[in-house]
């Protein structure tokens, strides 16, 4: 993320993996996807466990089973034959003690005659075993001079590694890495680290890369503790920032008469919950208020958040402001659009919808409506906070599925007009802590209660054994005219793990079935996965029943999993269901079924999978209630999942985790309060410091707010 004024202090950190030397373009492609692109993305790389190799023995007295350092003389080399490869190349050595052959398979005879030249001395370290009453040491881990012997012989860091990458040269990058950091300027309270007897930022880098013992490698202990708060803090300091500077410009008291509210009640087929009502009500009061509006609108699928996001859409629109509703992916954006727009057609309103694939002459087209304001509703995907796009006067914004977005690009929506209203809605359910971490203090609504005719999901759970007998009663439900979901897991064949992929499921499903079997999976292009959808929604999508393009089977990957709602298919089949989190499959489950039919879903496990974790999709079988079905997914998967940050790529927090730091969490909030009070735009010599975190951090969108003040 290039960064204008990031301090000087931080330049190294922030170059590029591949200016560490030995890193190419294979590796740097591999590291960065491991990592992340930068030197200070390897230094968060934190290691996983340690290798003792300080074991260093004369030959003579090694103990095989351990992992031994030894320094050798390289005596004489022993190439496969030529025409038998699968004999291994031997490096016989000694010391003063006895005798220890290294042996290579399949390795290239240049490459080993450069390492271990014939006559010299060397430092090798790794497993050995006795093979024909020999001792040897098969594909050393280690093989250097005898100048590195203290460096081997050590405990070292044992890191995640990536294909491709040994633990051996990811140590040595990162060591290198390690090596462009400098000693910062103490950005934390003195008091608060001496009574934690936390380490400077420099020494609790060094301390985390180079663990003695297991202890060192628990979250607690003080180096990691230490830069967990200094991660917590970064992120209380930027929401106190962002918010800051969203409440203390005072708010627009939107205290619209509700007109268009009342008249978009009387078009709808159904009432409205109770829930609904009340949420709605909230979120007048907040609006009318002359504050802005920070509020989570939390509900189980199915609960019908998108009519209470409407209902505050239009308090904005009547009071003559515009109004943005923004997706997570385009197929929900585009969905959205065809449920909201034929509604507010009715009542005369604006609504367009805007994705990363709008171009050339019809996005300009659609970017000049917004900018004159032409547009009232402006639906779309992250393309919404992008720079270009210049709102005439936007007065709220609604964010669905919120936890799929970084914190900042939530917030800084918000940005994008004079006194923006925000509502963050999510189907997942926060717990309070989450919340604390992410938005610091905010309002919240919960819709309780499903809508009336919602049936509750029949959920069986079904071993894949039995695919067969699934295939059968699909057939009979196709042949009555049900519309069938079946979800995949993966896309291609993964080379480890037997998942099976939806385009072989695909095929088979469309050679029992024939041409009304489709696919959709998330390498498809937009175009190609909307029309798809299409012409299985085809109720919803306004597509001709009758069409014999239509498509009644949709083998699909979780591409559908975000808030896509598929009425009209009364069956889900899910595959390989263990491999979901529970929230993520009653998400699923909850796409169907919703207008009002009896539904089904069938979660086809895995043919060996243990008793746990069938119990656990049991609790699916048990219950719908979202909140403890969330409940249970925290308990078994931790936050990441439940936030949906794993599918963002990198997670939200780099050093620190919800789980293990939840006690530094009031401190981080309450510091940072008192730190924006005291010093609000950071200009004192802390403050800058301060700054330096934010940029560390890559938190620094929030230092900009500062900037234009
Ligand atoms: P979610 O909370 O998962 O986003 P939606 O807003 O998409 O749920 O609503 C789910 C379905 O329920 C939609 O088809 C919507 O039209 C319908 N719905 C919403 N509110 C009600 C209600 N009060 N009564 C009946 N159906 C409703
Ligand atoms: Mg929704």
């Amino acid at each position: 993320m290039p960064s204008q004024n990031r301090p000087e202090i931080l330049y190294n950190l922030f170059t590029p993996v591949s200016s560490i030397k030995g890193v190419g373009p294979r590796i740097g492609e591999k590291i960065e996807r491991l990592t992340g692109p930068c030197i200070i993305d390897l230094i968060w790389h934190f290691p996983s466990g340690i290798l003792d190799r300080s074991y260093s023995p004369d030959i003579k007295d090694v103990e095989t089973g351990k992992v031994v350092t030894l320094t050798v003389n390289v005596n004489s080399h022993r190439p496969s034959p030529i025409n038998k490869k699968r004999i291994p190349y031997k490096v016989l050595c000694s010391d003063k003690t006895g005798d220890v052959s290294l042996v290579f398979f399949q390795s290239r005879k240049d490459y080993i005659q450069k390492i271990l030249p014939v006559g010299e001395k060397r430092v090798v370290s790794g497993n050995v075993e006795v093979f024909d009453n020999q001792l040897q040491m098969t594909h050393p881990d280690i093989i250097t001079t005898t100048s590195n012997l203290d460096h081997v012989k050590r405990i070292h860091p044992v890191y995640p590694l990536t294909e491709g990458i040994s633990q051996n040269v990811l140590g040595r990058i990162i060591h290198d890495s390690l090596k462009q950091a400098p000693s910062m300027p103490e950005w934390l309270d003195s008091a608060m680290v001496n009574k934690k007897s936390w380490p400077s930022w420099i020494n609790a880098i060094q301390n985390v890369h180079s663990p003695i013992n297991e202890q060192e490698l628990n979250p607690l202990s003080k180096a990691r503790e230490r830069l967990a708060y200094d991660e917590l803090l970064a992120r209380q300091l930027s929401i106190q920032l962002v918010r800051g500077r969203n409440s203390k410009r005072k708010g627009l008291s939107i205290n619209s008469k509700g007109d268009l509210r009342n008249k978009l009640t009387d078009l709808l087929s159904f009432e409205l919950t109770n829930s609904q009502k009340k949420a709605i009500e909230e979120i007048n009061n907040d609006m009318a208020s002359k504050y802005r509006m920070l509020r989570l609108l939390q509900g189980d699928v199915g609960s019908g958040k998108t009519i209470v996001a409407l209902m505050s859409i239009l308090n904005a629109i009547e009071f003559g402001k515009q109004a943005a509703l923004m997706a997570p992916t385009e197929v929900l954006a585009h969905q959205h659009f065809s449920t909201i727009e034929p509604l507010l057609r009715e009542l005369d309103i604006t609504c367009v919808v805007l994705t990363g694939k709008d171009k050339g002459k019809s996005r300009k087209k659609i970017l000049e409506n917004i900018a004159n304001g032409s547009t009232s509703l402006i639906i779309g995907t992250h393309a919404l906070f992008q720079q270009e796009l210049i709102f005439y006067d936007l007065g709220i914004a609604v964010v669905d599925e919120q936890q799929r977005f970084g914190v900042h690009q939530r917030l800084l929506l918000a940005n994008k007009g004079k006194a923006v209203d925000v509502l963050l809605m999510t189907a997942t359910p926060i717990p309070r802590t989450l919340m604390l971490a992410f938005y610091g203090e905010l309002e919240e609504s919960t819709l309780t209660e499903k809508p009336k005719g919602h049936n509750p999901v029949d959920t069986r759970l079904i071993s894949l054994n039995r695919i067969e007998d699934v295939y059968k009663a699909i057939g009979r439900k196709l042949s009555k005219g049900a519309k069938i979901f079946w979800v995949c897991p993966l896309i291609e064949e993964s080379k480890k793990l037997d998942i099976s992929a939806a385009t072989d499921r695909h095929k088979e499903l469309q050679s029992i079935f024939g041409d009304n079997v489709g696919l959709i999976h998330g390498q498809m292009s937009q175009e190609k996965k909307l029309h798809t959808m299409s012409k299985f929604a085809t109720s919803k999508m306004g597509v001709d029943k009758n069409n014999t393009d239509s498509l009644d089977l949709l083998v699909s990957t979780t591409v559908i999993e975000v808030g896509v709602d598929i009425p009209e298919a009364s069956i889900m089949v899910i595959e390989h269901a263990e491999r979901f989190g529970l929230s993520q499959l009653h998400q699923l489950r909850g796409r169907i079924g919703r207008d009002g039919q009896k539904s089904t879903c069938l979660l086809l496990y895995s043919n060996n999978l243990g008793e746990t974790a069938k119990s656990r999709l049991t609790i699916l079988r048990n219950t719908n209630d979202g909140f403890l079905i969330a409940e249970e997914d925290l308990k078994l998967r931790g936050s990441g999942d439940l936030l949906g940050t794993q599918q963002s790529g990198f997670p939200e927090f780099r050093v620190a985790s919800i789980e293990d730091h939840k006690h530094l969490l009031p401190l981080a909030r309450d510091e940072a309060k008192l730190l924006i009070s005291r010093d609000p735009t950071l200009t004192s010599s802390r403050g800058n410091a301060l700054k330096t975190l934010l940029y560390l951090f890559q938190s620094d969108d929030s230092i900009r707010l500062i900037q234009a003040g």
